[in-house]
């Protein structure tokens, strides 16, 4: 126990680690760039947060939070996703008082107690961005790019984008309604779960997975046959946005979001060859989750895309772009006075902004430069006492193996 992580998490090593870097880097970029700002909110909040704002009814909520009890007797649960806590903090800190829309995104773990399988784990790490305050389609639209122009800039210009409209409150009792007569005469042939969901949510009978299910919904009535004249003209500008922007996608009557507060604009990615599990992340209109959470009614758009799946299809497709993360530079000393000098000249070398380092170990000459080329520097600074009396250092080039002298004086000159 004490040497085995728990099931469904991952250390993240160095060498690995580089590989998140360059994605949450890619994110915070493109954020900057369309207006959005960082929230950083708790890993864990009270569970009735979740229970709300996910969904009692939803498979995350029934199977897989990690729920506690703290010691002070509240009920406590680590995030399994991210948008309830980002309403929540934007209540609390009262940002609809201040100008809209607020556009936020944030970068993190969150924590299911999931089957664990490739690419998901318990502990998964997402982006994702949440808007409050913009009802206009173009901000539908602009969602949907940033997520794909996210994409495009790792590289992952394969993916395909599915888009729905799940219409207005009014448009999912139509569409309830049709779905609830459609299935009424096939009822005992549906799968269990969807039995349950024909009374509680008939929609979500469309997602489902089984054979005969989806042989069922085959011909079924979706949310995009049964949208009101608003809901209807809301998508088609939406669309209109995205053919603007030259941003392809399929339009997928069978996307659903199970959640009574979504509406209108619901997306979903698709990465083809990670496995059968290929979404790599999804969103979409959100207009009544605020007031769902205690708040004024608001009108929120957003995504969650996860960076286990990413970082497997960038993985998969050989797009991951080789980081030199360790030190660039190491200092070989010969002697104990050259190594006391050469401890000095890293610190300067260091404050100069050279990423550099040395022997720790008690290495002799031989085993530091051997040491230096496992270390895959590009140069190697050698001091000795020969050197030392000459006030000079050898500067060794480790690719091409050819080394001269320079005056100490000179070496954050060379380097640089
Ligand atoms: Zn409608
Ligand atoms: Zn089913």
């Amino acid at each position: 126990m004490l040497t085995t992580r728990p099931r469904g998490t991952a250390d993240i090593l160095p060498g690995q680690v580089e590989k998140w870097q360059y994605i949450e880097e890619v994110a915070a970029r493109v954020c900057r760039e369309y207006g959005y700002r960082e929230i950083r909110t708790p890993i864990f909040e009270h569970t009735e947060l979740f229970v709300r704002g996910v969904g009692e009814s939803t498979d995350i909520v029934e199977k897989e939070m990690y729920t506690f009890q703290d010691r002070g007797q509240r009920s406590i649960t680590l995030r399994p996703e991210g948008t309830a806590s980002v309403v929540r903090a934007y209540l609390e800190n009262k940002l609809y008082a201040g100008p809209l829309p607020v556009k936020t995104y944030y970068i993190g773990p969150m924590f299911r107690y999931d089957r664990p399988q490739a690419g998901r784990y318990r502990q998964f790490h997402q982006f994702g961005i949440e808007v409050f305050g913009a009802r206009q389609p173009a901000m539908d639209a602009e969602v949907m790019a940033l997520a794909m122009d996210f994409y495009g800039r790792l590289g992952l210009d394969d993916l395909e984008l599915h888009i729905n409209s799940l219409g207005c409150p009014a448009c999912r009792n139509v569409v309830r309604e049709r779905l609830q007569q459609f299935f009424r005469p096939v009822l005992g042939e549906l799968c269990p779960n969807c039995q349950g969901r024909y009374e509680r949510n008939p929609l979500r009978i469309l997602d489902c997975k089984s054979n005969r299910c989806t042989e069922l919904a085959l011909e079924a009535p979706t949310t995009a046959d049964c949208l009101c004249p608003r809901c209807r003209e809301h998508f088609e500008q939406v669309q209109q946005y995205m053919r603007d922007l030259d941003i392809p996608y399929v339009l997928d009557k069978r996307l659903v979001r199970g959640l009574d507060y979504y509406t209108h604009t619901a997306f979903e990615i698709m990465a083809p060859g990670i496995g059968a599990q290929s979404s790599v992340g999804g969103g979409g209109r959100y207009d009544g989750l605020v007031e769902a959470c205690g708040g004024p009614p608001t009108p929120g758009i957003g995504f969650a895309l996860g960076l286990e799946r990413i970082l497997l299809a960038l993985e998969k497709r050989g797009k991951l772009p080789v980081v030199q993360a360790g030190p660039e530079v190491f200092l070989v000393a010969v002697g104990d006075r050259a190594y006391r000098e050469s401890f000095s000249l890293l610190a300067r070398l260091r404050a100069a902004g050279i990423a550099a380092d040395m022997d720790y170990q008690g290495r002799s000459p031989k085993a530091q430069m051997k040491y230096a080329g496992k270390l895959g520097v590009r140069y190697a600074v050698i001091m000795g006492e020969e050197e030392l009396q000459r006030g000079s250092v050898v500067l060794r080039d480790m690719a091409a193996g050819s080394q001269r002298d320079i005056p100490v004086g000179e070496v954050i000159g060379a380097l640089k």
